[in-house]
């Protein structure tokens, strides 16, 4: 579940301090409905923004890894924890039939961990591409996705989450740029003390199936085009909006927004 983060509030963007303009001459594939390049292509999609979110816009190369949660109930009720104004959040949710509810955008900072932020006694193993805490955000909600899993621990998942989380996780990673792989997906329990979930029921066999299925490189193995994208982007070191407009585009909760507000999508 979505875990407080003891943050001060802060509302400057991220800055890279990079040249602008550049933006413009890259060409981005793969933003089409229904495109094999997006691996969440034939996802459903809904919509229920929380408030609780960090206010930046972060560039390939901030986001890192994925955190797996579960929500130890409804998703009614985790949604109606996101949606309390200073609360916890997270960016994805994936129902018991596999829809996935986008909460947060990935650009954006969600808070669902605690530990590596101010209160170190909750830090349990810290992975190695975890970056520093800055005093804003816990360095792993600063650098991760946060995906909630409808559900109990005790209890574990269903096929169709497990195909939709292996999807989302197979899309997350070629967009941010990182093999999705058991270093850069992580469970909360692994990062923070007092936490179980996903649990131990989790069926991590089926979790790397989906990935596999749904990536057409293999697992961090992303086709010479997919790369290429990615390598250009982070190059660039392009100014924030235009990087913006290249994660919306490809983007699962921004592509689910802009189609059809809050509607599903097939
Ligand atoms: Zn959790």
């Amino acid at each position: 579940m979505g875990d407080a983060n003891t943050r001060e509030d802060g509302q400057d963007t991220v800055d890279q301090g990079v040249g602008e303009g550049q933006a413009k001459r890259v060409e981005i594939r793969g933003d089409g409905e229904g495109d094999a390049r997006r691996p969440e292509a034939s996802l459903r999609f809904r919509s229920a923004p929380s408030p609780n979110r960090g206010g930046v816009c972060r560039i390939p190369g901030d986001v890192r890894g994925i955190v797996l949660h579960s929500t130890e109930g409804s998703l009614e009720g985790a949604l109606r924890t996101f949606a309390m104004q200073g609360g916890v959040s997270a960016h994805y949710a994936i129902d018991r039939d596999g829809t996935v509810v986008g909460i947060v955008p990935e650009g954006d900072v969600a808070f669902h961990v605690a530990a590596f932020g101010n209160r170190p006694a909750l830090n349990r193993r810290r992975p190695a591409w975890l970056v520093q805490y800055d005093g804003r955000f816990s360095a792993v909600n600063a650098c991760t996705v946060g995906i909630e899993l409808v559900g109990f621990a005790r209890t574990g998942f269903t096929e169709a989450q497990y195909s939709a989380l292996g999807a989302m996780c197979a899309g997350i990673a070629m967009r941010w740029g990182f093999p999705a792989d058991a270093d850069r997906v992580v469970t909360h329990a692994s990062l923070q003390m007092d936490r179980s979930d996903p649990g131990d029921a989790f069926d991590w066999d089926a979790l790397w199936g989906a990935v596999r299925i749904a990536s057409p490189g293999g697992i961090g193995g992303w086709s010479e085009g997919d790369r290429e994208i990615v390598e250009v982007v982070r190059a660039l070191g392009a100014d924030a909006s235009g990087v913006r407009g290249w994660i919306e585009r490809l983007g699962a909760y921004e592509a689910s927004s802009k189609s059809g507000a809050l509607e599903d999508r097939a």
